[in-house]
């Protein structure tokens, strides 16, 4: 089996003739959403489904860089029941954290669960629109990822600057047709370029397409 590292604990396996990305698992013997696992050297990987994740989908279209590493501290916004969070968890590692704030009690419910066993995931149950509700409960992030498929995502993402380090990334996966559904989803990321800009060094975008439809993925940097 043939591999390639990609950031700290993920890697790309070469495995039957097909490349797929995977991540160590912080918890081996136990999955998280029915993906298979490989062994390389005696250690786990979870396979990494690009079809379940945006991130996942926009390593794969090869964004610039990775900007995610062992020990780590990352805060998750939209994080849902954990399926890229638990992929997230396994890169930071045990010395690492990850805080997911998700507004559904349904699904925070699983990804309570999930933290039960993922030691490094901290849930936060409240819109991340209203930062003022958790800025006693987080640090300063190295890192912020954000999944929400709301119309002011763009406003939320910036609003949620103020925890991310000085020096440090971000990601905003966009969903045009959250935002506007009349205009062609790149005038809708062109708008949302726009917007960014001002609060952020524009680093890499992707469309996730065939991933995910009418999806793009912005990585910046708070210089
Ligand atoms: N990122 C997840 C993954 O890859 O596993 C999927 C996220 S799903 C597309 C979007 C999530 O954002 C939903 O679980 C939704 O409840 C949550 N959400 C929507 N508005 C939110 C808000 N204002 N604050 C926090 N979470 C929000």
């Amino acid at each position: 089996m043939k591999v390639s590292r990609v950031v700290d604990n993920c890697l790309w396996i070469l495995n039957k003739k097909r490349k797929v990305l995977a991540t160590k698992n912080l918890t081996p013997g136990k999955t998280v959403y029915g993906e298979p696992v490989l062994k390389v050297k005696n250690k786990e990987y979870r396979v990494w489904n690009p079809n379940r994740s945006k991130l996942g989908a926009a390593i794969h279209k090869g964004i610039k860089k990775i900007p995610i590493n062992q020990g780590n501290i990352v805060l998750y916004l939209g994080s849902a029941s954990g399926t890229t969070v638990s992929h997230v968890s396994d890169i930071v590692g045990s010395s690492g954290l990850v805080y997911c704030v998700e507004i559904a009690p349904r699904v925070m419910r699983d990804l309570v669960f999930l933290a039960e066993e993922r030691k490094n995931l901290a849930p936060i149950l409240e819109s991340a629109a209203l930062t003022k509700n958790y800025e006693n409960l987080v640090v300063q992030a190295d890192f912020i990822f954000q999944d929400i498929a709301q119309k002011d995502q763009a406003r939320i993402f910036i609003k949620n600057k103020r925890f991310l380090k000085k020096g440090g990334y971000a990601m905003i996966a966009v969903k045009a047709r959250s935002i506007d559904v009349t205009k062609k989803p790149q005038t809708v990321f062109d708008e949302v370029e726009k917007e960014l800009r001002k609060h952020f060094k524009i680093i890499d975008k992707k469309r996730l397409e065939p991933f995910e439809k009418d999806h793009s993925l912005f990585l910046v940097k708070n210089e």
